[in-house]
């Protein structure tokens, strides 16, 4: 294809193919939340932006889902993710998931942290599904939060849960409230932690945990 005698046909099919739903009328009108969509587009007018522009038409209806999505954990409950995966096991050895990665939004600036949850436990006589864990990382990660609730609400939804031995929780984030604005600190990781039962009152229970952190 010849570009300088087509271009206004390459501008038309590139268009066609990338930002369809803007020359559908039926999919350009989809509304998802009209209040909080007018209200992302009262913050694009404020921060000097036209909201009718191109680029920004259907940003409101985006930023509404990503918001609702990124927050979701308000309308999610332990109990649901867990849906009875726990098994009865006589096993009372450790059991460890490391590197877990959880996204979170501060509550302070509504920017995201961002990081890996471990979590460890010593069952009495229940475990539960593996992959549970991680999705009771997500109902408390996807809320507004700062970090030292969150690795609490973790490990108390744990002890809850499974009613084990103990609960152990050590979360590692980076927050981009301290890397983009303020002190603008890009390598600084924040570490959390948050010890149940036997690994708050053993020292040698908890030191076994971080030991095995560090493989
Ligand atoms: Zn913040």
């Amino acid at each position: 294809m010849k570009l300088a005698d087509e271009p206004i046909h390459l501008v038309e099919t590139a268009f066609n193919g990338h930002y369809a739903g803007d020359l559908d009328v039926r999919v350009a009108d989809e509304v998802y939340d009209p209040y909080l969509e007018g209200l992302i587009e009262q913050i694009l007018v404020r921060l000097g932006e036209d909201p009718q522009r191109e680029g920004l038409r259907r940003t409101p209806l985006r930023v509404a889902k990503a918001l609702d999505f990124l927050t979701s954990g308000y309308t999610t409950s332990v109990a649901d993710v867990v849906n009875n995966a726990i098994f009865a096991e006589p096993s009372e050895e450790m059991v460890i998931v490391k590197d877990i990665e959880f996204y979170s939004l501060c509550e302070h600036h509504m920017l995201p942290f961002f990081g890996k949850a471990h979590i460890g436990y010593l069952p009495k006589g229940k475990v539960i599904g593996l992959s549970k864990v991680a999705r009771i990382v997500d109902v408390f990660a996807r809320r507004l939060q700062v970090q030292e609730r969150l690795t609490n609400q973790i490990a108390d939804a744990l002890m809850k849960t499974l009613e084990p031995q103990g609960v152990a929780v050590v979360l590692e984030a980076s927050h981009f409230c301290m890397m983009m604005r303020g002190v603008q600190k890009q390598n600084s990781l924040t570490v959390t932690s948050a010890m149940r039962g036997l690994f708050r009152r053993d020292a040698r229970t908890r030191s076994e945990f971080l030991e095995l952190l560090k493989r």
